[in-house]
């Protein structure tokens, strides 16, 4: 008798720690920041580094500007120009492969707590905010349900000229259709040759007008020329970015997800180049 009272008076006080145990998490939840985030990837602890380069590897592409080549264009430039019949040709491709477009965000939460991706998960990214990434671009991803990821050099935001670039309308417009709206410097400066005073200039001010346009949080970031410098890496986090990306460059051990892998789709390749480069060039987990 002794025995079973003793009993009941631990399940007891065992049902009470747990209610007041289950309270926490609850309070903690509704004054953080979670949206976006599934009760699911809150509850789990964050990966750690190790991890995160274990996972296999997401394809991400980079695009720059999609156009016929012209006689001025200089031999380096023809990697970030490809005609449009040919990006529409290597989207296309993309689909009937059977990928299905990632954010940044599902690739975060997929690096950092083990999300799940859609089959055959691609990501594709423009950089420098030229326009027809808006009208070629935008409007050929949408034909396959694709959403995509803007890299954006706010001082051209805008600007016509022998390029021209994006507006703020446009911009809006694709982050209101769902496709993500990153960051890329002030004017292209240089990472690795950043100041103290570029952390404002290439950085906060990019972050607070891309924020004002869209309405959104300016959240990722990647680096002009693809060139990062290890030890300034830690800042990007401080100054509010949840991951940045390289290009076809080995990721930092240190800091993967400030280091996520990206390729250029030269206008060179075919269709079936880009099919095998893809899966050269990712599609593989670190040993
Ligand atoms: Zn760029």
């Amino acid at each position: 008798m002794k025995k079973i009272l003793i009993l009941n008076f631990l399940i007891s006080m065992v049902m009470l720690s747990c209610r007041s145990d289950s309270k926490n998490p609850k309070s903690d939840l509704a004054s953080s920041d979670t949206a976006g985030t599934t009760m699911d990837t809150i509850k789990q602890k964050p990966a750690d580094n190790q991890a995160v380069l274990a996972r296999r590897e997401v394809p991400v592409l980079c695009y720059h500007q999609i156009r016929n080549n012209i006689a001025s264009d200089s031999k380096r430039a023809h990697d970030d120009i490809i005609a449009p019949d040919k990006f529409k040709a290597h989207i296309k491709m993309l689909a009937d492969s059977g990928y299905h477009t990632i954010s940044p965000d599902e690739l975060y939460n997929y690096l950092v707590y083990n999300s799940k991706l859609p089959a055959k998960p691609i990501m594709i990214s423009f950089d420098d905010t030229d326009e027809d990434q808006f009208t070629i671009g935008n409007s050929t991803l949408k034909k396959y349900g694709f959403k995509g990821v803007y890299f954006i050099m706010t001082v051209s935001i805008g600007r016509k000229g022998r390029i021209n670039y994006m507006t703020k309308e446009q911009i809006k417009q694709l982050a209101d259709e769902g496709n993500t709206i990153a960051s890329h410097t002030y004017d292209h400066k240089n990472f690795a040759q950043f100041t103290d005073e570029d952390w404002t200039k290439q950085i906060d001010e990019p972050t607070k007008k891309l924020g004002e346009i869209t309405g959104k949080k300016i959240e990722y970031f990647a680096y002009p020329y693809g060139v990062y410098k290890a030890s300034t890496l830690h800042k990007l986090k401080e100054h509010g970015f949840k991951a940045a990306f390289i290009l076809s460059t080995a990721r930092d051990e240190n800091y993967p997800l400030y280091t996520i892998r990206r390729i250029i789709d030269p206008g060179r390749y075919t269709a079936k180049n880009l099919y095998y480069s893809i899966n050269k060039s990712f599609n593989k987990t670190k040993k």
